[in-house]
């Protein structure tokens, strides 16, 4: 049997022998996995030296864009992925949890990466923070990406979604990867990145992958380097207290099991809609990949008058649960990754049936669909029900396969308490139509969890379930669960990105960030800005207009064309009784309206529309008599794919003696080129 090839520094590269690594449905050889002889100190240092210099002189947008060609790319390529897929003891249905969700984060980064970051090398966070009273001195942070190689190391039951979950912040960030798969199934982690390699998408050095033994791996980490961790809390601990990861502050994140609760609420009543999805979302965690899922539900919180007619109600679903080959399409539930974690299952199941007993499923015995039930790693389903919810085995053991615990409540107060003994979670269910229960528990519990879902009749037919960890949505947990945060939409990419605080000038940070800070210099000597098109407009091209008197008139007609009658613009004496007025003021939007017509250009042009205004206030009341001056700058050009791109305009309408009235972004959208 072949060794699993690994590629590091351009190439790929096999010992000529390994440990064997087996089908987890027909016990045969799958492929043998080493490292042995491959130098890891020149694989990170290819990653520093090429990669990350190529995907540094990347903008954001262009990243995204190899992000999406990467998630196109293994779209079609699913066929093949499933296939192997099915000897990792995966169903397909399992599959498409990993292959498509992997390949949906590339693809929600790509779109993430080019609607909410600029085409541009720096992020820039934040307002600028005044620090002068001349307006001189000011600071800004700016993130920009590390210089090293984000290493990850990952766990067997997602061979597919483990890697590019991580990989697709990381890349979008400007950081080269190494993948190191769990050696039980990183055949198909291999498969994957052979095909993203052959296409040639992306820059030499941006993926590396290493198969078999991390051996040395972590000795040569630096500064600038991070690892992420998916696996067990014992392997986190060590990683994470490496001397190198410490000694040279590497930026590390882990995720790792987690005894994961869903709440039935006091509500749901069996025939109530809220029970019966809880039955099934139980159902559904239990047997998903076997249960070997970080965020399936280990403890099912249910009141305590109604464990009896959940256990019957889950048990009678349970039932029906066909167990065997994967492949077989009647096949509901796939094997475990290996025998030998079945056997880790069986040791765990032994620690907590001392805590409770088993309500469903036999722990060494299934019947098996298609398959030889002693060659594979096969188990059936274990619903067990605690005697003492407060028990520690019941909070403390986690049996990574499919297997979950049932345990009585009193009360909200009860489960908050009984949630935290498990230390830390990663994700988390309420399963209520009771909106107080809902705002208690998960009010009382989110300390301890990285996520919860409240799944109530409205969102069911929307929600996409308890133990799906979303690329919007920060996936990780504190304590237990590793206290790490993957995802979170942009917050990952920053992760891998230096965040730094810059002082100075506004015409420094002007420079810097390459947005117009306010203080900096402004050019008017071009001509109206709007008549530029997205490749003749600077940052600072500026446009000064006005004055124009608001009269009683003005306020009147625009109170009487709206309909904004508010007393404030109408009613002298009760204007004049308002603390904030001297007398009647004109309406805030009849001042930002005025200000568009003072500065528009009213000639079809390069200003396709003005989509939207950002942060606007009106600092000082206008009154009848006072003059209006607007100055509009550009602040920011960010170029979009496609013909054209968003100008964010920094706006101030000023009055008679200089007072700022209202400031505000205007945002337009603008041709790239004109005519
Ligand atoms: P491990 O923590 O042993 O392995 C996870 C990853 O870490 C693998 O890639 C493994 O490589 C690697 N690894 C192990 N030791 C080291 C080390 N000293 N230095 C560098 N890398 C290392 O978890 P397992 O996969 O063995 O699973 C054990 C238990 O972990 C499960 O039973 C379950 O309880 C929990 N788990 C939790 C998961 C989660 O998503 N949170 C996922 C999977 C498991 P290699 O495979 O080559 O040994």
């Amino acid at each position: 049997m072949a060794v699993l090839r690994s590629y590091v520094e351009g190439r790929w590269t096999a010992p000529p022998s390994g440990e064997p690594v087996h089908d987890a449905v027909t016990g045969e050889e799958v492929a043998q996995v080493s490292s042995e002889g491959i130098d890891l100190g020149a694989a990170l240092a290819y990653g520093r030296s090429v990669g990350g210099p190529a995907l540094r002189e990347l903008t954001f947008h262009q990243r995204a864009a190899l992000l999406k060609s990467v998630g196109q790319l293994l779209r079609e390529h699913r066929d093949e992925l499933y296939q192997l897929s099915f000897r990792t003891g995966a169903t397909l249905a399992d599959s498409k949890f990993d292959i498509d969700g992997g390949i949906g984060v590339l693809l929600g980064y790509a779109s993430k990466g080019r609607r909410e970051l600029p085409d541009d090398r720096v992020y820039v966070e934040g307002p600028a923070e005044p620090l002068g009273r001349a307006g001189q001195f000011l600071g800004r942070h700016v993130l920009t990406p590390l210089h090293g190689v984000a290493v990850q190391i990952n766990a067997f039951n997602f061979p597919v979604w483990g890697p590019l979950e991580k990989l697709a912040p990381a890349l979008l960030a400007g950081v080269p990867t190494l993948v190191k798969p769990a050696s039980q199934t990183g055949y198909l982690t291999a498969r994957v990145v052979e095909l993203v390699v052959e296409a040639g998408l992306l820059p030499p050095g941006a993926l590396q992958l290493l198969n078999g033994d991390a051996r040395d791996l972590l000795d040569h980490l630096q500064e600038q380097d991070l690892l992420g961790f998916t696996g067990s809390a014992s392997t986190a601990q060590r990683l994470r207290s490496h001397p190198t990861v410490v000694a040279r502050s590497v930026r590390f994140n882990a995720e790792a099991d987690s005894l994961n609760m869903s709440v039935l609420g006091p509500d749901a009543a069996p025939g109530t809609t809220a029970f019966d999805l809880y039955v099934r979302q139980l159902v559904v965690e239990m047997t998903t990949k076997a249960g070997q899922k970080c965020t399936a539900i280990r403890r099912a919180f249910v009141p305590a008058d109604r464990l009896e007619a959940v256990a019957e109600a889950v048990s009678e679903r349970l039932a029906k649960i066909v167990v065997g080959n994967p492949a077989d399409e009647s096949v509901r539930m796939g094997a475990l990754a290996s025998r030998e974690q079945r056997e880790e299952v069986r040791r765990s199941l032994k620690a907590l049936e001392s805590a409770g007993r088993i309500v469903f499923g036999d722990p060494e015995r299934v019947a098996v669909t298609g398959a030889d039930a002693e060659r594979g790693a096969f188990l059936s389903p274990i619903l067990l029900r605690a005697d003492d919810p407060r028990r520690a085995e019941v909070h403390e053991v986690e049996a990574f396969g499919p297997v979950s615990t049932l345990v009585g409540y009193r009360d909200a107060a009860d489960v908050v308490a009984l949630a935290a003994l498990g230390k830390g979670s990663l994700a988390g269910s309420v399963v209520t139509d009771d909106p107080d229960f809902a705002r208690d528990v998960v009010l009382g519990s989110a300390a301890w969890h990285g996520r919860l879902l409240v799944l109530d009749s409205d969102a069911a037919a929307e929600s996409t379930g308890h133990g799906s960890p979303l690329p919007a949505l920060v996936h990780g947990g504190p304590g237990r669960a590793g206290g790490g945060e993957e995802l979170g939409g942009i917050r990952g990419v920053l992760h891998h990105m230096q965040r730094t605080a810059v002082q100075g000038s506004p015409r420094m940070l002007t420079s810097v960030t390459g947005q117009w800070t306010r203080g900096a210099a402004r050019d008017e000597s071009g001509g109206h800005p709007f008549r530029k098109s997205l490749a003749q407009l600077r940052v600072g091209d500026s446009v000064v207009a006005g004055p124009r008197v608001v009269t009683l008139d003005d306020i009147e007609r625009f109170a009487e064309f709206t309909g904004d009658t508010f007393y404030a613009h109408m009613d002298e004496q009760a204007a004049a009784a308002n603390p904030f007025f001297d007398g009647r003021v004109a309406h805030g939007y009849l001042v930002v309206s005025f200000a568009a017509g003072l500065f528009v250009q009213p000639d079809p042009g390069p200003v396709l529309a003005n989509y939207g205004i950002d942060e606007l206030r009106f600092v000082a009341p206008v009154y009848p008599g006072d003059e209006l001056t607007v100055t509009l700058t550009c602040k920011a050009i960010n170029p979009r794919p496609g013909d054209y791109g968003e100008v964010r305009w920094d706006t101030v309408v000023t009055k008679q003696d200089g007072s700022v009235a209202a400031q505000y972004d205007v945002l337009t959208m603008v041709a790239k080129e004109w005519p």
